[in-house]
């Protein structure tokens, strides 16, 4: 709060200067907890993880695209079972068909099916009370190799198995499961846990993902009742997890094989590092990119964890209830979720017991302080939009950071410019309304404001509860003692109830920025904000005292209140224009296109298809006009809206449809079809006319779960099928109809490079990293 006693100049100066300084020591110690450890090299004791033996075989996994079905894939895998038998282990490998329902699939058009070929292998305990389940797949997608994702966790499971196998056994069955098909559908680690007999028994289960090429390794996300898997958690070397990062899971379009074990009543964690996201899925995400720390810290904390519960008695590790948990320097705090709402509403009562005591001492008047908490407002909604700002201008000065899939390449000029904006609002609002509303009701204001938001997330997301509850109930005790104490406890008071703030926000906030990336940076801006309310009574000391000067001295004080303002938002123009300069579109980083060709077989006419959503000079002499959807045509397309362009027809054969067999009984016939196709491809879709409603379908021996047909358009029911077997994929179907049955027939493989009118990327110019960038499709229809 304000310190009324603490009136001179140069005095306010020298404790502003203090508490800064702390801050920052804070801040750096705070930051400095969520980051990922050194690499150790290949010397490192056996016993240890040593990310230096784990690259090796990230180099061998990623030299290339291996997605489920490749040729690619068959030598990766036969690498991996070399590998786990040089470990004296017995791999062996699950092939067989899976499918996932349409609300996990990442491709359009209903159902996925996939051929996969998981790799398991069994490190059995002496004296086993659970398994213990290592997870990674060992699949990329078909755009790029995959160096990080997923090779990055595949090559920490099997260096964590090396260094297991060094010491004494686990008690516990330790099961490695590499899983196939990940990027398809998720297909591998959905058929290990619904036909896998290891799986039969559930267990616990750690999954390793990685999103980008560095950044700590964090674990964001936990089944139910999670309390005492994270205090298990808290006992790994480099803990880096908040309960609030499964919140903002949920907001991004990502998913894991994780997804498939959750659901099958698996308890487990999932750790990912996520930092660099320019390269998921890309060309790009090759081993070279990768920060071997990062490697490290995944191994270091699997490697602790596979120890921890591989002796611990793994029953009932899934009780009890959530709990809150957030990193601080040295150790990750942990709390039960019952004291979420205690908590908040301990919060709340400290603020509003700092409001009336203010006011009793004259501090504040009721209006003012009313006054204040709409002001507040202001930065806490024009700063985040103030950052969207920032991201729009600079997707309109380079528009290939659209395609990205959330950050630039090198996003940290631009965090910092966004941050630096943020600051640049918050001084200057808080010098325009100080004066009006006095420093201590804007302060009580602001620490209102984040007890409130605390009681909001303790209802809605009770995980990030504690971001706002906490830092509010510091601030208020910090200023109940202020109210009442000599200027030094005062200054001692407010810098120790921002440190509090400090050491709880900035590793969010650190860790929020990479999560949703520049595209969403209004999220990590409006935790900075927080942070900012938070801090507000050592922002004042750099203000002179409010009231009793005019004139000259008066203007001084003015100017100087400006100074923090026009600082900060000289450092916002100066970092953007550095990130301009330093993060430049060339051939290792490379401005991504998406471009797809899709090739009708009735008519054998042929056209460029392209999902950007401004497009970009390259693929623009392949595609114009609007946005449009194309599912009449190309049903596995579903709704997205695509931009298409002529093209040559290429002689490419499509899928072929044969009627194997034909029930009628009333209206309803039951169809078996082989759909095969008839060139090298990754994946074959089927759909039935919208006006045939199917009533049972099973693929290659699979039930396929009947959904809701589409609302509109065209075409119905309908499924992909990723790496179908060469004898074509066997089809029943039981539809009501009497008459014919129209079907669409697609298949796809990757690469526009053969292709006829097909013109090379110049350097510079990449392909995005997306499911269906360089898909090449050939459709037909059938009437059966
Ligand atoms: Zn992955």
């Amino acid at each position: 709060m304000r310190a009324p006693a603490l009136v001179d100049p140069a005095r306010r100066a020298s404790a502003a200067v203090i508490a800064i300084v702390v801050f920052v020591l804070a801040g750096v110690a705070a930051a400095w907890a969520v980051r990922p450890p050194e690499a150790r090299g290949a010397s490192a004791p056996a016993g240890e993880f040593s990310a230096g033996r784990a690259f090796p075989l990230v180099e061998t996994i990623a030299t290339r695209p291996h997605p489920v079905g490749s040729a690619a894939q068959d030598e990766v895998r036969e690498r991996l079972l070399t590998t786990l038998r040089g470990l004296g282990l017995s791999p062996e490998v699950q092939d067989t068909v899976s499918v996932q329902g349409a609300e996990l699939s990442s491709s359009a058009g209903g159902t996925s099916f996939a051929h996969v070929r998981n790799v398991v292998a069994v490190i059995p305990g002496t004296a086993s009370t659970g398994r213990l389940f290592l997870v990674a797949h060992y699949d990329s997608v078909q755009t790029g190799p995959g160096g990080n994702d997923d090779a990055a966790g595949t090559s920490a499971v099997l260096e964590t198995a090396r260094a297991l196998l060094a010491g004494p056994r686990p008690r516990n069955d330790v099961v490695l499961v590499l899983t196939d098909g990940e990027e398809a559908c998720l297909c591998g680690a959905k058929a290990f846990v619904d036909q896998h007999p290891l799986a039969r028994d559930g267990g616990v289960v750690l999954n390793l993902e990685a999103r980008g090429s560095s950044g700590p390794a964090i674990m964001f996300e936990t089944t139910d009742r999670n309390s005492r898997l994270v205090g298990v958690y808290g006992s790994a070397p480099h803990p880096v997890g908040t309960s609030f990062a499964v919140e903002i899971y949920r907001l991004m379009p990502n998913d894991t094989d994780f997804t498939a074990f959750k659901d099958k009543g698996f308890a487990g964690l999932n750790a990912a590092y996520i930092d660099g996201a320019a390269i998921y899925h890309a060309p790009t995400d090759v081993p070279g990119v990768m920060d071997q720390d990062s490697l490290q810290h995944h191994g270091d904390n699997t490697l602790a964890l596979t120890r921890e519960l591989g002796d611990r008695d793994l029953t009932g590790l899934s009780s009890g209830q959530d709990a809150t948990y957030f990193p601080v320097p040295g150790l990750l705090v942990r709390y039960p979720g019952a004291l979420v709402w205690p908590l908040a509403v301990l919060a709340l009562l400290a603020v509003a017991a700092l409001a009336w005591l203010a006011r009793r001492r004259g501090l504040i008047t009721g209006r003012r302080l009313a006054a204040s908490a709409g002001l507040t407002l202001i930065p806490l909604l024009l700063a985040p939009a103030l950052a969207q700002v920032l991201w729009w201008l600079l997707t309109s000065v380079r528009p290939g950071y659209a395609e990205l899939p959330i950050d630039p390449y090198r996003p940290g000029w631009y965090r910092l410019a966004v941050v630096a904006l943020t600051a640049a609002v918050l001084f200057a609002w808080f010098a325009l309304f100080r004066r009006k509303a006095g420093p201590a009701a804007l302060s009580i204001a602001g620490l209102a404001w984040l007890a409130l938001l605390g009681v909001v997330l303790a209802a809605v997301t009770p995980g990030g509860s504690y971001l706002a509850a906490l830092p509010a109930l510091a601030g208020a005790v910090a200023g109940l003692v202020a109210v009442r104490a000599r200027p030094w406890i005062q200054v001692l008071a407010v810098t120790a109830g921002g440190v509090v703030a400090v050491v709880i926000l900035l590793p969010t906030v650190v860790m929020l920025f990479p999560a949703l990336g520049l595209r969403l940076g209004a999220a990590g801006v409006f935790l900075t904000v927080l942070l900012g309310l938070a801090l507000l009574p050592v922002i004042d000391l750099i203000h002179p005292v409010p009231g009793g000067r005019r004139g000259v001295e008066a203007a001084r004080d003015r100017r100087r209140g400006a100074l923090p303002t026009v600082a900060a938002a000289l450092a916002a123009i100066v970092f953007t224009v550095v990130g301009l300069a330093v993060d430049r579109f060339d051939a290792g980083h490379p401005a991504p296109t998406q471009l797809m060709y899709a090739m009708d077989a009735d008519d054998n006419t042929a056209r460029w298809v392209s999902d950007e959503p401004k497009t970009q000079e390259w693929t623009s002499q392949y595609v114009s006009g609007d946005l449009h959807r194309v599912d009449d045509t190309l049903p596995s397309f579903g709704a997205e809206e695509v931009r298409t362009g002529p093209a040559q027809a290429a002689s490419l054969l499509p899928p072929k449809l044969t009627l194997t067999g034909d029930t009628r009984s009333g209206d309803t016939r039951t169809i078996k079809l082989r759909l095969e196709p008839q060139r090298q491809v990754r994946l074959v879709t089927l759909h039935v006319g919208a006006d045939t409603p199917v009533t049972s379908a099973d693929v290659e021996g699979q039930a396929v779960p009947i959904g809701k047909p589409a609302a509109e358009g065209p075409w119905g029911f309908g499924f992909a099928f990723h790496a179908p077997p060469t004898g074509g994929v066997e089809v029943t179907l039981t539809v009501r109809a009497s008459g014919p049955v129209k079907f669409r027939a697609m298949d796809g493989s990757d690469g526009l490079t053969d292709l006829p009118g097909f013109r090379a990327r110049p350097a510079g110019v990449g392909a995005v990293g997306s499911h269906t960038s360089e898909l090449l499709a050939v459709a037909k229809s059938y009437t059966l």
